[in-house]
C-alpha cells in the first residue's frame, strides 16, 4: 500500500513509518521539522540523541533495502501539501503532523493561536487535497482521548445513542477538551466528520491515549534509528517523565491529588493500531472513531509503579505533590471503551515491570543529557501569559509570526522529493534492552 506519513519525523510518526516500511508498504514522510524547532525554542532536547531525518533514512535503507521518501514542508502550506499528495497518490494518509503538547498551547495567546492554526489549517488543507486529488484515499487521523474530557458517564468510541423527549439518535459523543491543544483536535474531528458527509471521504479518527516507551522492533535495529524520548514538562508524557525523574533521583512531580485517570498505550501498540486502521479502511462517506489505548491508570498509580520499579533497581524515589497547574478534575469517574481495535486484531502490550526497567535503563544510559530545570511545571492554565525561563532566547521562527499564519495555504512552493543517497551502515544492535 502507498502510505504518506505526515509528521513522520516525530515520536509516533517515526516509529510508525519504520513499522509500515518493514511490512512492505511504500512509505513517504512529510514533515517540516517544527518539533525540533520547538525544542530549540524551549531550550529542551530529547533524552535520546535523535539523528537528522536524512541520516535516519539512509541507515534504514542500508539496513533493510527499503526506501522511505521524504518531503520537507509545512502542511499548512497548501501548495506544498497538495503537490506532495498529487505526486505520491497515497492510498492512505496518516496524519500526525500537529503541535501536540497541551502545556505548549497554554503558554500564552501566541502559542494558543499557533497551535490552533497549525493543527486546524493543516488538517483542513489535507482534507481539501484528498478531495481534489485522491478522493478514495483513507485518512487516518490522530486525535486524542483528551477530546472527551472526564464525563461522569462511560466514554463510547466516538458516538453515543441518546434518547430525548421520546426520540433517539446516534450522535457524536460530547466533547469537553481541557486545553487549546485539545480544542484544536475537536475542531479537526468536526471538520473531518463534515467532509466525510459532504464529499464522501473515508476517515478513521484515532482518539489516542497517552503513549509511553520508545523502542519498537525497527527502532532497535540501530542506534541511528533511535526515537525521541521527551521528559520536559511541556512535551514529556507522564510515564516517560516519571521514569527519567526516577533515574536521576528527582522527586516524581505529581500534580494535585493524582486521581486524574487517563488511557495509556505502549508505542509498540501505537504502530500496530495504525497498521490495523490502514489495512481495514473506513468505507466511503464513513467517519469512524476508535479509542486507541489499552489500559487506564490514574497518575498516582503510575507514580507508585515507577516508585516500586525504581526501588527494586536500588534507587530511592519520593513522590512530590505539586499544586495542579492545569484546570482538571483531580479525582473523577473514568471508564472509556476501547474494544474496536482489539476486535480488528490488536494484541496489546500491557504495562509491565520489564518495560519500566527498560525505560529506566534508557534514562540511566542518557542521564547526562537531562536538564533538571525542565522538570517542574512552568505553564499554569489559570494564567493567560506564562513566562518561560528561556523565553528571551526563543528564535523568531517558532512559533511562526502571525502574518505567516494569515498566509497559510497561499505559499507558492511545490513539494520536492528529497533524494537520500544510500550509504553503508553497520547493523549494530542497540545496547539497551528491548522491552
Ligand atoms: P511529535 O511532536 O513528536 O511529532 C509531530 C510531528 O509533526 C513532528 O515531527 C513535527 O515536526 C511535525 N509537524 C508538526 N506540525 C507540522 C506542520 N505544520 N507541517 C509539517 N509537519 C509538522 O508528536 P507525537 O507525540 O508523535 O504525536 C503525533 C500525533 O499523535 C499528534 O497529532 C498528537 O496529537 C497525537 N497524540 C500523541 C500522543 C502522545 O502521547 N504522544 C497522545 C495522543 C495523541
Amino acid at each position: 500500500m502507498k502510505i504518506a506519513v505526515l509528521g513522520g519525523d516525530g515520536y509516533c510518526g517515526w516509529a510508525t513509518a519504520l513499522h509500515l516500511s518493514a511490512r512492505g508498504h511504500a512509505v513517504a514522510i512529510i514533515d517540516n521539522f517544527a518539533r525540533r524547532q520547538w525544542d530549540h525554542e524551549l531550550g529542551a532536547q530529547t533524552l535520546t540523541p535523535i539523528r537528522p531525518l536524512a541520516e535516519r533514512l539512509r541507515v534504514w535503507q542500508a539496513l533493510t533495502g527499503n526506501t522511505i521518501e521524504q518531503f520537507v514542508g509545512d502542511v499548512t502550506d497548501y501548495e506544498f501539501l497538495s503537490s506532495a499528495i498529487q505526486e505520491l497518490e497515497p492510498e492512505a494518509v496518516i496524519h500526525f503532523a500537529e503541535q501536540r503538547a497541551a502545556p505548549y498551547s497554554m503558554i500564552d495567546r501566541k502559542h494558543a493561536v499557533f497551535t490552533q492554526v497549525n493543527n486546524v489549517v493543516g488538517t483542513l488543507n489535507l482534507l481539501f487535497a484528498i478531495r481534489e486529488f485522491v478522493p478514495d484515499c483513507h485518512l487516518v487521523k490522530l486525535g486524542t482521548m483528551g477530546e472527551y474530557g472526564t464525563p461522569n458517564i462511560d466514554i463510547e468510541e466516538g458516538y453515543i445513542k441518546i434518547e430525548h423527549n421520546g426520540r433517539s439518535d446516534v450522535l457524536p459523543f460530547p466533547k469537553q477538551p481541557g486545553s487549546f491543544y485539545h480544542l484544536s483536535k475537536v475542531h479537526d474531528s468536526h471538520n473531518i466528520m463534515f467532509t466525510c458527509k459532504i464529499w464522501g471521504l473515508r476517515a478513521t479518527d484515532l482518539n489516542q491515549g497517552v503513549v509511553y516507551g520508545t523502542v519498537t522492533d525497527e527502532v532497535a535495529l540501530d542506534e541511528t534509528l533511535i526515537n525521541r524520548f521527551d521528559y520536559d514538562e511541556i512535551f514529556g508524557t507522564v510515564l516517560n517523565r516519571f521514569c527519567v525523574q526516577a533515574a536521576i533521583g528527582h522527586p516524581l512531580t505529581l500534580y494535585g491529588k493524582g486521581g486524574q485517570t487517563r488511557g495509556f498505550l505502549d508505542i509498540r501498540d501505537t504502530v500496530r493500531c495504525i497498521e490495523i486502521a490502514c489495512l481495514n479502511p473506513a468505507a466511503r462517506g464513513e467517519c469512524r472513531v476508535f479509542n486507541q489505548f489499552t489500559e487506564q491508570f490514574s497518575v498516582l498509580e503510575i507514580a507508585r509503579m515507577v516508585e516500586s520499579a525504581a526501588k527494586k533497581l536500588g534507587m530511592a524515589v519520593e513522590v512530590k505533590y505539586l499544586p495542579d497547574p492545569r484546570v482538571e478534575a483531580e479525582e473523577h469517574y473514568y471508564n472509556a471503551k476501547h474494544s474496536k481495535l482489539v476486535d480488528l486484531g490488536l494484541e496489546p502490550h500491557f504495562l509491565s515491570r520489564s518495560l519500566l526497567d527498560s525505560l529506566m535503563n534508557i534514562a540511566l544510559k542518557y542521564r547526562d543529557r537531562v536538564d533538571a530545570s525542565l522538570i517542574y511545571p512552568r505553564v499554569n492554565w489559570r494564567s493567560s501569559s506564562n513566562e518561560l525561563r528561556r523565553k528571551e532566547n526563543a528564535p523568531s521562527i517558532s512559533p511562526r509570526s502571525e502574518p505567516q499564519f494569515q498566509n497559510a495555504g497561499v505559499a507558492d512552493r511545490k513539494a520536492e522529493r528529497v533524494q537520500i543517497p544510500a550509504t553503508r551502515a553497520k547493523k549494530v544492535q542497540v545496547e539497551y534492552n528491548k522491552a
